[in-house]
């Protein structure tokens, strides 16, 4: 079967983690959007690494990565990344494929993000400032550069130098110089060559001889283009949606749809958060869960779980079931606040509203559930957790809508708690 493990909320759910544990059942892990602002953390060989453009199934022997169409790829930050892995021992060869139809990140499109935040001054959006979204504005515009248009270098050569000077046009106070830019492409271009491909035909044609995917969203539902907290949302669908458009498949190719969420909620960057803990509360679970972003240090604001999100995205996504982080962060806590539903000039919503004037509007509707004394950390069997911990999950699963598959405990491959019936209960048949 292939599976979609996703974001289901505002993004840094510990998708990376999941991946890489539910890795070895697939064949190939393909990426569908996003570029390298995502930032999974894993180790190895004991030494620590962020993956940022590369799924995550690189660690596994024998697994292929596809980065797929609806990625935008900087060059540099892609072999740079390569080579990093390969310095560790990690065998890349022949396993990296990336898509034609992927657009280019280059150095102007960091320049452009850069500046328009500055100029959007208090209303900014909080973006890694990567280029990324200036990447997707060249691919809507119809003027971005493709990894495959690295193959006709008097092509590439024009292209660039119409980019670069409309680049010169926007920022002012310094001057690009085309030359390089192209330059440095084209010895890149050198090394990509030998992955780059048709990335739906190849993944047909896996399907077609059996070999199973696993669609690895980066970000969450909650920052997607169309469906995500708007303007506060980054470039492209990080919903379930994307893997369609992003890697060129019908819809009959995703078998089964896992949505991450952590057991309280985060968001980095600037947008509405309606269960946002501001005080000690906010530090406790900040401090604990060690929220900081994997590839800026950015603080994650933090707050309660809030099941209108979680609803919202089951929605969204067509989610089969949750795979539940970072329990043990709420672990000696008195009582849990869940959120389920909002209070917005006088009324209860229990659906999450599209508009962001509403949603800056609403306040949560709290339930509180008696937290647990005991550590949950590293328990790996759920008769194993506290009454209580089994309690809030149970009630997190009714509000939520679909069931908690996967309970992680922690953050090595092991610290997780696998519910077998409950993934054959959704149809979702993996061998763990
Ligand atoms: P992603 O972008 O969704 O993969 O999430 P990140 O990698 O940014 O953040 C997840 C962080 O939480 C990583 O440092 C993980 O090692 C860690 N993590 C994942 N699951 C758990 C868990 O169950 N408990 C704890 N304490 N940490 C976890």
């Amino acid at each position: 079967m292939n599976l979609a493990i996703l974001g289901a909320q505002w993004g840094d759910e510990g998708k990376g983690k999941i991946v890489d544990l539910l890795t070895p059942q697939f064949s190939i892990v393909a990426r569908y959007q996003g570029g390298h602002n995502a930032g999974h953390t894993v180790y190895v060989n004991r030494k620590k690494f962020i993956l940022r453009l590369i799924p995550s199934g690189i660690l596994h022997p024998g697994v292929t990565c596809v980065i797929g169409n609806g990625v935008v790829v900087d060059p540099q930050a892609l072999l740079a990344e390569i080579d990093e892995l390969a310095a560790s021992g990690v065998d890349v060869d022949g396993r990296v494929v990336v898509s034609d139809k992927a657009h280019l990140i280059l150095p102007y499109h960091r320049d452009l993000d850069l500046l328009s935040e500055a100029r959007r001054g208090e209303r900014k959006i909080g973006t890694t400032s990567r280029g990324i979204g200036p990447a997707y504005e060249d691919k809507i515009a119809r003027r971005g550069i493709r990894v495959g248009d690295l193959a006709d270098p008097i092509g590439l050569e024009e292209a660039i130098r119409v980019n670069v000077a409309a680049r010169n046009r926007v920022v002012q106070d310094t001057t690009m110089d085309w030359r390089p830019v192209f330059e440095q492409l084209v010895r890149q271009a050198e090394r990509l060559r030998p992955w780059v491909r048709d990335v739906s035909l190849l993944l047909d044609q896996a399907m077609r001889g059996g070999r199973s995917i696993l669609f690895e969203g980066a970000q969450g539902t909650l920052l997607d283009i169309d469906h995500g907290t708007y303007p506060y949302v980054t470039s492209s669908n990080a919903s379930v949606g994307g893997i369609c458009t992003g890697l060129g498949l019908g819809p009959r190719a995703i078998h089964g749809v896992l949505g991450v969420v952590k057991a309280y909620t985060t968001r980095v960057g600037e947008g509405p958060l309606p269960t946002e803990l501001t005080g000690a509360m906010g530090n406790r679970l900040r401090d604990s869960g060690n929220e900081y972003g994997a590839v800026t240090g950015r603080p994650r604001r933090c707050g309660w779980f809030d099941a209108v999100v979680a609803r919202y995205s089951v929605r969204i996504n067509g989610l089969d079931a949750l795979a539940l982080t970072k329990l043990d962060v709420l672990d000696g806590l008195e009582t849990i606040p869940i959120c389920t539903a909002y209070r917005c000039s006088g009324r209860t919503l229990t659906e999450f509203p599209s508009d962001l004037a509403q949603l800056a509007k609403c306040e949560p509707v709290y339930e509180s559930l008696p937290g647990w004394q005991a550590g949950t950390a590293g328990v790996r069997r759920f008769d194993a957790l506290p009454d209580n911990a089994r309690r809030y999950i149970a009630r997190l699963e009714e509000v939520s809508g679909v069931p908690a598959a996967i309970v992680s405990t922690g953050s090595e491959r092991d610290d997780t708690i696998v519910r077998r019936d409950t993934l054959q209960a959704v149809n979702l048949r993996l061998a763990l």
